[in-house]
């Protein structure tokens, strides 16, 4: 009997590689290879690739080939292996969003944040399967199928960058992009056993990522250690002229604190994240954790944080008011799919949507355009953006206390395909822990912090203010380092 390859596996990190194709002990085309034969050996039980280019990322690597070979400087990502979550663009490759009705589109620009990883020497294996338009938290909702957690394949990865974070956790590439709406890079990372960065709003150009709640969207990176993570996100971070809301204020070099330790920081545990519907085993690695950090020098500081409990309805108006308008685009006449043989044009559009959307996508526009309409805009949609204002209150009422603040991820490990997926409630509420940082626009970053019993991966939040992430950062590193 031949024995089963594990599905998980650690990728070579970035500093590694750049040492070894610096120093030609290797060469960015072997390293490519070798995640090529990953992809082929893993992929078929995980799902995470939607596309692979083998085309494009041998060009790429041949590229970073020649500079090595003439000994010219290598730019920081030289030969890293990449993957691209589905919702960003490529000029020229397909990008799905995960949905039926971008089959067949390959748009003609390129996203900011992967334009950035490319000018940087990365390797782009392919394009990364994801919840329909991201909303989702358990990657069911790709109109493709769904990704299966490398360390359970009968468990969800997370979602909405469920193939983002599995194909990190299953050693195909180092490094993969996601975005983080309400939850999306933090859930599956902490479900993957993965480090996933949600960047401050405006830290990164959102420019040339199919939008789902504009508000609300963050690109940010996955990466199998914090270093790596911290070094992708000096990368993609900075202003962009295509992205007005992206900022001007100067990108800090990430990695330069990672290793001065938590001695003397003030964190913060606020009660209402430890309460009813947190499952032991994560509240027992998360304590675990803090009580690491305690004993590292940091000071432990019980906080508060009292609107969290309407973070979740005010989460799925503001998200679903947005998603009905940006939405609204996909009429069958610009852009993939289109309903055939429609008699007028008002049949085409109904049909073009009614046959490209899935359910969940359909229930969220319904939702949203209801919470938008005459009569209840009132209601529910301005009583949601004065609800965000008081959740963002109660951050930054916290980070005048403290540097960064200590909670779960997601209240229990990586659930079963199939647990949740006919009550989108209980999924709403899988996303208890990470909807409030998303609606109040700070940064944070979930990172591996213990497992179950039965070997699942949990991870640790730890959220920063506008503009922390440096903190954040040495944060992630001394629970990474004392694990
Ligand atoms: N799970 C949340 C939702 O379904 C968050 C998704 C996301 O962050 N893209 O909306």
């Amino acid at each position: 009997m031949t024995p089963t390859k594990s599905l998980t596996a650690t990728p070579p990190s970035i500093a590694s590689l750049r040492q070894a194709i610096a120093g030609r002990a290797t060469t960015a085309t072997a390293v490519t290879e070798a995640a090529l034969a990953r992809i082929a050996e893993a992929d078929p039980a995980i799902h995470a690739f939607l596309s692979v280019d083998a085309t494009l990322a041998r060009a790429q690597a041949a590229h970073v080939d020649q500079l090595a070979a003439a000994g010219a400087p290598l730019p920081p990502l030289a030969g890293v292996p990449f993957g691209i979550k589905d919702v960003l663009t490529l000029e020229g490759a397909p990008a799905t969003a995960g949905s039926k009705i971008l089959e067949g589109y390959h748009p003609p620009y390129t996203c900011t944040a992967v334009k950035k990883l490319a000018d940087a020497g990365a390797v782009f294996l392919g394009k990364l399967n994801c919840d329909e338009f991201a909303m989702g938290s358990s990657n069911e909702n790709s109109a493709y199928g769904p990704v299966h957690n490398p360390h359970d394949p009968g468990r969800v990865p997370g979602g909405s960058s469920g193939g983002s974070a599995a194909a990190v956790a299953s050693g195909m590439v180092t490094a993969t992009l996601g975005t983080d709406t309400g939850g999306s890079i933090r859930q599956p990372a902490s479900f993957c056993g993965v480090v996933g960065v949600l960047p401050t709003y405006g830290r990164v150009s959102r420019y040339g990522l199919i939008a789902f709640a504009s508000s609300l969207d963050r690109i940010g990176p996955f990466a199998a250690n914090v270093r790596d993570a911290a070094t992708v996100l000096g990368v993609i971070a900075g202003h962009d002229p295509m992205d007005a809301t992206s900022s001007p204020l100067p990108v800090p070099d990430y990695t330069a604190d990672l290793d001065k330790g938590v001695r003397g920081m003030k964190l913060g545990v606020p009660s209402e994240y430890f309460a009813d519907g947190l499952d032991a085993e994560v509240r027992a690695a998360i304590e675990s954790g803090i009580e690491k950090l305690r004993a590292a020098g940091a000071e432990i500081v019980p906080i508060s944080l009292p609107h969290t409990r309407y973070a979740i309805p005010t989460y799925y108006v503001i998200a679903t008011a947005e998603a009905s308008s940006n939405l609204a685009r996909f009429d069958g006449v610009r852009y993939g799919f289109r309903a055939p043989k429609s008699d007028t044009l008002a049949a085409m559009y109904r049909r073009t949507r009614d046959l490209g959307f899935g359910a969940e996508v359909k229930r969220r526009i319904l939702l949203g355009t209801y919470v938008l309409s005459h009569g209840y805009y009132d209601a529910y949609y301005r009583k949601a953006q004065q609800v965000r204002r008081l959740l963002a209150d109660d951050f930054l009422a916290a980070f005048r206390q403290v540097d960064a603040i200590l909670t779960p991820t997601a209240p229990t490990p990586a659930f079963r395909l199939g647990e949740k997926s006919d009550d989108p409630v209980a999924m709403y509420l899988a996303d208890i822990y990470t909807v409030t940082a998303s609606l109040a626009g700070i940064c944070g970053i979930s990172v591996p912090c213990g497992q179950s019993r039965s070997g699942l991966p949990i991870g640790m939040q730890i959220l920063g203010p506008h503009f922390g992430e440096a903190a954040v950062f040495r944060v992630a590193q001394a629970v990474e380092t004392q694990r």
